[in-house]
């Protein structure tokens, strides 16, 4: 966030969203903008580093793949490693576009099945 395309790409996000709050279409609703108002650029820019913040969806640590950056397999194994599995959110090998609490239940759910499948339980 220091600079470059993700903070130019946030900026874009706030002109937009500024946009739209200020268009005609909702002056009904909106008495007056608060923050950001019309800023400076160097100003706007600080006001995105001071404001963004984690949406809490750390993940992909230990990435599922074959690739030299991967961790586990697709059974979830941990490479190199036997009898250790990994099952959570940091097995995913991209953050997921939605939220990711579901996909880790799911991504339990596999590992419980793998094991239960390998020790015919
Ligand atoms: C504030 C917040 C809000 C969120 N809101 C949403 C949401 O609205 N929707 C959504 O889909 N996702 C949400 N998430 C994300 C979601 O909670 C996580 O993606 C999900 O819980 C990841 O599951 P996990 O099993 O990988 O890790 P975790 O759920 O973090 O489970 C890890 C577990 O391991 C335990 N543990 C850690 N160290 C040890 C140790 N040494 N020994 C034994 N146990 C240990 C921890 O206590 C914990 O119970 C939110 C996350 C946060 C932090």
């Amino acid at each position: 966030m220091t600079s470059g395309p993700v903070l130019r790409a946030t900026g874009r996000c706030v002109d937009l969203a500024r946009e739209v709050g200020n268009s005609r279409a909702l002056r009904d609703f909106v008495k007056r903008e608060i923050m950001p108002t019309a800023l400076t650029s160097a100003a706007m820019d600080n006001f995105i580093r001071d404001g963004v913040t984690t949406i809490w969806h750390q993940s992909c640590t230990t990435k599922m793949g074959q690739d030299g950056m991967s961790v586990v397999d697709s059974r979830l194994k941990v490479y190199g490693v036997d009898r250790l599995r990994i099952a959570d959110a940091s097995v995913m090998p991209r953050i997921p576009l939605a939220n990711t609490m579901a996909p880790s239940v799911i991504i339990g759910e596999q590992a419980s099945r793998a094991i239960a499948r390998e020790r015919r339980l």
